[in-house]
């Protein structure tokens, strides 16, 4: 998920570059944009943990960080797998990962302006449970099961959407869905134009 305009800017940019999550040996991936089928497929599960895995969500929260985000799912890096990324923190020091992740129970229903990375420039109003209990592997392999809210409910949903092949614009009416595209569309046409 992307940053909200009122999160981003050069003042987070720096913060999240500072922080000591973001080492030498990381690589930033690049991001799958919309319309890539790669972002309309159902990921597979990981059965379990290893250092290919491991290497990869480095590389996952150095993407995200630098992009600048608050959540990275697997997908948008060209891979097929249940894994996400997530830090809503301020200071982009509470970096979550998490495989097969599943939500629980969720309540509450909160409006929330999204924006995604494979969908640069565009956002959209969604309604999402506000409250959810989240399942999945952390880091070190094992099973863990925590409460998120708000933000991070709604960042974790998004995320979850993406393993899924669903969009932040699916939640969109008809109208609004094809007037993002639109725009999407326009946007980076105009930006290849600017480039050659
Ligand atoms: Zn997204």
């Amino acid at each position: 998920m992307k940053s909200l305009k009122k999160l981003t800017g050069e003042l987070r940019y720096n913060k999240r570059l500072n922080n000591n999550i973001i080492q030498n040996n990381m690589t930033p991936l690049d991001i799958v944009l919309f319309p890539d089928n790669g972002l309309r497929e159902v990921c597979k599960p990981i059965p379990e943990m290893t250092d290919r895995l491991d290497k990869l969500i480095d590389d996952m929260f150095y993407t995200m960080y630098d992009a600048p985000g608050i959540g990275l799912a697997a997908p948008q890096v060209a891979v097929q797998e249940r894994l996400i990324v997530v830090d809503v923190s301020e200071k982009g020091d509470q970096p979550i990962a998490l495989m097969n992740p599943e939500i629980i129970q969720s309540s509450g229903s909160i409006d929330w302006e999204e924006g995604c990375l494979s969908l640069p420039g565009i956002y959209g109003k969604v309604t999402r449970p506000s409250d959810i209990l989240v399942r999945g592997m952390n880091r070190d392999g094992k099973i863990i099961e925590f409460e998120a809210n708000e933000l991070q409910a709604i960042c974790i949903q998004h995320e979850i959407d993406h393993l899924n092949g669903r969009l932040f614009i699916d939640h969109l009416s008809n109208l609004k869905r094809n007037r993002a595209v639109k725009k999407f569309h326009k946007e980076q046409a105009d930006m290849q134009a600017e480039q050659s």
